[in-house]
């Protein structure tokens, strides 16, 4: 059932996708969709900004870094099209977040439950390296969607960039930096429950480390932390479905009432 929220969540999404803010990014990303990988030249890259992907309603919100040029940046949805969207999306099937297993193309089925997935950045950086300019501008959107996704109970955090960034709009939201412009974006966009103003935790005592999770008040999300599921991660055994699947359960304890 479409709703006003689902409604301006569109809206916003069809902002991203139009958003040119990051001239360097939009750059790169219509580059890669000229020059294409060579096992994907009969495919018509998307080579724009990707949005967010998943359940309006969810109780969870998974925060990547960004979309790899040759996966979101082709497919134009989040971890799709990539061995990081397929270690991510078999853990999140298992966990009871997905409906499948498998992440491919934009019209393969797939859909999230109880579960939403944003980036840091939502354009393809050159060798996966934001400039923190770049994280900046993409802020805004993050902070409108912690205002629009009203249920979210727990942010999971995928890498110590995504951490950062979610933390930042809490802490550091745009409205305290920004130009005019910007400002009248965010007074509208800080995060509803952060404008109560009530006091954080000591940002120095929010560490990233994987398994990690933090109370944060204020009614706020609860935190948890993962590394990146980028394929040197798990190539390396930095990051095992086991690991992952650990996380993910602790979630869905935490959603389910239970101890975590
Ligand atoms: S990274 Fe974000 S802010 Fe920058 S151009 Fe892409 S969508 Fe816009």
């Amino acid at each position: 059932m479409r709703t006003v929220r689902s409604d301006e969540i569109e809206k916003l999404q069809r902002r991203v996708i139009a958003c040119r803010l990051c001239p360097r990014l939009v750059r790169y990303c219509r580059q890669v969709a000229r020059e294409k990988r060579r096992m994907y030249r009969g495919e018509e890259y998307w080579g724009r900004p990707v949005p967010s992907f998943g359940d309006p309603e969810a109780e969870l919100l998974v925060v990547g870094l960004a979309p790899a040029a040759h996966g979101g940046n082709r497919t134009g949805r989040m971890f799709t099209g990539d061995r990081s969207g397929d270690f991510l999306y078999r853990a999140l099937y298992e966990a009871g977040f997905a409906n499948q297993p498998w992440s491919r193309h934009r019209g393969d089925g797939l859909a999230l439950k109880n579960c939403y997935i944003t980036a840091a950045l939502r354009c393809a950086p050159p060798k996966n390296k934001p400039l923190p300019g770049e994280l900046r501008n993409c802020q805004r959107y993050l902070e409108r969607e912690l205002e629009l996704l009203k249920n979210v109970r727990a942010v999971l955090a995928l890498g110590r960039i995504a951490f950062e960034s979610y933390l930042r709009a809490l802490y550091q939201p745009r409205a305290n930096h920004a130009s005019r412009a910007a400002a009248r974006l965010t007074a509208a966009t800080l995060p509803a429950r952060r404008k109560v103003n009530l006091p954080l935790p000591p940002r120095s005592a929010l560490k990233f480390s994987h398994g990690a999770s933090y109370d944060l008040g204020n009614g706020l999300p609860r935190l948890f932390a993962s590394y990146h599921p980028s394929q040197q991660n798990t190539q390396t055994g930095r990051l095992t479905p086991e690991m992952l699947r650990e996380v993910l359960q602790a979630i869905q304890r935490y959603l389910r009432g239970s101890s975590l």
